[in-house]
């Protein structure tokens, strides 16, 4: 039976997270800052989290020796990379606390079971996922409704940041699509008119009271999330709660402990759609450290340990901008160069994240940066400055 908490686990114990990831670096200074100590299991051996990190497990997901070591350092074990494998969660939780919980994590990494997670909560909920279908074998793809095209074929597991997905327009296509990925379990998705993307942050604890973070507006640039923006002009006030509402819903039908963000469609014609769920913290909920009154990571580490959850509040207007390794080579460079960050911090209620990756590549994260302000448009203007002396 797995292991549980009865009493919180107060500061001086150690928390374990599987990942090293930028995710995995917040989440620890989080719970450094708080007063625990931290283990970090990655197979990298120089991760932003276990530079970071009192405890760095060097070790591969599946290694049985790497998770004997961090159930044996950690009280308590979350994960911050959604692809760590449900089964190695599964095999810790025999001995330590681990949330989110394997069952949980393991719908939220194949496509098919969230989707079909998403159908029984809509019953309550009222938002739905776009029109899809399941594509498994030869008899599926050739039974696919032409309604769904044009569509887009993502396969069911492994994708993220737009990786994994391919437009297709015609039956043709989408044969041929489905024969590039190897004919691995995918789902088909109808094209939808989008005309925002916004996500909820939820953090529920183990007696299942949840709290949520204002809903954020997400812009996407090449399937990558560019910019979050949070403030009350960003979305109609009766849509946030209507995604606040379905977020809880799937957290609950999922008797989900933890932090996760649950990502939306605004379609034009005003209607809101489910799109995916993350089981941890999420790039869109970055803006959190420095609005808000707790951050997702505060949270992460208070549904971890067992302490009290409180509504957080947001106590300023907001912009993120990712900061992807694309800026270390503009300005007409083509060697890393680092961007003027002296500049940048010159600008009120600017706040520099860099996850401490000394490598740059494009479409790479290397960092985000929140903007805040008086008002909206004090903060919008300082935005524009903020980007032309990236750009
Ligand atoms: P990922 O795991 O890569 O984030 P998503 O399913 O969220 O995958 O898709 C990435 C982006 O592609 C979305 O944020 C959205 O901009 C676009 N997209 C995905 N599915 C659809 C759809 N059915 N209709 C229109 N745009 C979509
Ligand atoms: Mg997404």
């Amino acid at each position: 039976s797995p292991a549980t908490v009865t009493s919180a686990l107060l500061p001086g114990s150690t928390l374990g997270v599987m990942g090293g990831g930028q995710l995995g670096r917040m989440f620890v200074h989080a719970a450094q800052a708080m007063g625990y100590f931290t283990a970090v299991l990655d197979p990298d051996a120089d991760s932003p989290a276990g530079r970071v990190s009192h405890h760095h497990i060097h070790s591969d997901y599946l290694d049985g020796d790497g998770l004997a070591r961090l159930s044996k350092l950690a009280d308590a074990i979350t994960t911050e990379f959604e692809n760590v494998p449900a089964q190695a969660l599964a095999s810790l939780a025999g001995d330590r606390p681990v949330a989110p919980g394997a069952q949980a994590v393991g719908i939220a990494q194949d496509r098919i079971l969230e989707k079909a997670h998403f159908t029984r909560c809509a019953a309550a909920s009222g938002v739905g996922c776009a029109p899809y279908a399941v594509i498994e074998s030869a008899e599926q793809l050739a039974a696919v409704s032409p309604s769904l095209l044009p569509g887009i074929l993502k396969t069911a597991r492994m994708g993220y940041d737009g990786k994994g997905q391919q437009s297709v327009h015609s039956a043709a296509e989408l044969a041929r699509a489905w024969e590039a990925t190897g004919r691995v379990p995918c789902v088909l998705e109808q094209r939808l008119p989008l005309a925002a993307e916004c996500s909820v942050i939820v953090a529920r604890s183990r007696d299942g009271q949840s709290v949520h973070f204002p809903v954020q507006r997400n812009l996407h640039k090449d399937g990558i999330l560019a910019v979050t923006e949070v403030h009350e002009q960003v979305l109609d006030a009766g849509l946030a709660r209507q995604a606040v509402a379905a977020a809880v819903s799937v957290a609950d039908g999922l008797d989900y402990v933890g932090v996760l963000c649950i990502e939306f469609f605004v379609l034009a014609d005003g209607s809101l759609v489910i799109n995916e769920m993350a089981p941890r913290p999420h790039n869109s909920g970055h803006y959190t450290l420095d609005a808000c009154d707790v951050s997702q990571f505060d949270l992460q580490v208070r549904t971890l340990a067992g302490l009290p959850l409180v509504a957080p509040r947001q106590h300023s207007p907001v912009i993120m901008l990712n900061l992807l390794g694309d800026l270390w080579f503009a300005r007409g460079s083509n060697q890393q160069v680092e961007p003027p960050w002296d500049r940048v911090l010159a600008l009120p209620g600017t706040h520099l994240h860099l996850y401490g990756k000394t490598e740059a590549r494009r479409g790479r994260k290397m960092g985000h940066l929140n903007i805040t302000g008086a008002d909206v448009a004090q903060m919008r203007e300082t935005a524009a400055q903020a980007a032309s002396l990236l750009g």
